[in-house]
């Protein structure tokens, strides 16, 4: 598999062009918003540039990474003689079945048509397809061009073929794959939820400010990031689409807390808009 489409040129879509790219692989990575594609790019060359300047790469690399992706407008485009789709546009399970309906219509028969949703039915996904047993979630983290893992799922009808030929592609790009069940918020999302939404209420109860939340599961829990900061990084508009699903699932436990609301109405959706449970340049 190396002719690879990405749908979606946001903050996941970008990253997994840059990770596949950086293999090798020829990349169209596709947006209907043209600001959105310009920023991509520009994201890209930033990243590889702090790659080549921390030694992580040369600069032929760069040169080849920027060489292997092309940007457009039209999905039809981007599905041209690709062996692998892999779709990142906003969380909501209407508009991810909209784009799968064209991805069927417009790529090859052979295609592996893949859902980076974080906590959608894959299976619901593929229904909107005739090709139900070559879709599946490949759920990515962010940055995806650094982060391990990527989290395969399996819908109901998809096939163990598929399942091989995108544990290999991934494994081809570096990461490393755990096989999970398409159940809502599968294992990371799940669990990631359960923390953030817990540390989001504590902070709105006013235990403690939001420097020190953070602060506190960061030194005293040893986790990398603290919880808000990490949510803003996610997105904010992500993470309350995923609690609205979590609750449909299991119940209250992942009720969003008012907090995450307000901010998501009032347009603070974390790092991407410059603004969140903290302020960005
Ligand atoms: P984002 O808002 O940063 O990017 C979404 C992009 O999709 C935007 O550029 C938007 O213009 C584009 N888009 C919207 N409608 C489109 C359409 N019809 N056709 C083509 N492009 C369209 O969102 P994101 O954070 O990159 O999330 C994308 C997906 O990845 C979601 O399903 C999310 O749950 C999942 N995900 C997110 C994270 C994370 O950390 N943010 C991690 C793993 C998975």
């Amino acid at each position: 598999m190396n002719k690879i489409g990405v749908i979606g040129a946001g903050l996941m879509g970008n990253g997994i062009a840059q990770a596949m790219a950086m293999k090798g692989k020829q990349v169209i990575l596709q947006d209907i918003n043209e600001e959105a594609l310009a920023k991509a790019q520009s994201k890209i060359e930033k990243s590889l540039s702090r790659l080549e300047k921390a030694g992580h790469i040369q600069r032929d690399d760069v040169t080849n990474t920027l060489s292997n992706i092309t940007t457009t407008l039209v999905i039809e485009q981007a599905c041209k003689d690709r062996d692998l789709i892999i779709e990142a546009v906003p969380e909501n399970l209407q508009l991810k079945k909209t784009i799968f309906e064209q991805l069927d219509r417009f790529a090859s028969p052979d295609a592996i048509l893949a859902t980076n949703t974080s906590e959608l039915s894959v299976t619901s996904i593929a229904s909107a397809t005739n090709r139900p047993d070559r879709v599946i979630g490949m759920h990515w983290f962010n940055p995806a061009p650094i982060m391990k893992l990527i989290e395969i799922v399996k819908g109901i009808d998809t096939s163990d073929e598929t399942i091989k030929a995108v544990e290999n592609v991934s494994s081809e790009v570096g990461k490393e794959t755990v096989l999970v069940k398409d159940a809502q918020g599968f294992v990371t999302t799940r669990a990631l939820s359960a923390h953030m939404l817990e540390c989001m209420r504590i902070y709105e109860e006013g235990v403690a400010s939001l420097e020190d939340v953070d602060k506190a599961v960061r030194l005293g829990l040893n986790y990398p990031m603290g919880p808000l900061q990490l949510a803003d990084y996610v997105g904010l508009d992500t993470m309350l689409f995923a609690s609205e699903g979590l609750v449909e699932a299991f119940g209250d436990r992942f009720r969003p807390p008012q907090i995450l609301r307000k901010l998501v109405e009032a347009g603070h959706h974390g790092v991407k808009t410059g603004k969140g449970f903290y302020t960005y340049e």
